[in-house]
């Protein structure tokens, strides 16, 4: 089995892992009121989905 020759440097090592990062969530905004949102759901914050008011939130007015 093949055993490495010298140590790893750590900066090799960084170089190396800065490829390995955590994927950034999808998000997106809403077009009505620009609130940070999931994708494929209705904005928490307004109701709105695809220009329509689809959930009824009383606290709004
Ligand atoms: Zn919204």
């Amino acid at each position: 089995m093949a055993v490495p020759f010298r140590r790893t440097s750590k900066t090799k090592k960084r170089m190396r892992r800065t490829h390995l990062k955590k994927e950034v969530p999808g998000v997106t905004t809403c077009s009505k009121c620009g609130a940070t949102i999931k994708p494929h759901r209705a904005c928490p914050k307004c109701g709105n989905y695809k220009g329509k008011q689809v959930i009824e939130l009383d606290k709004e007015a």
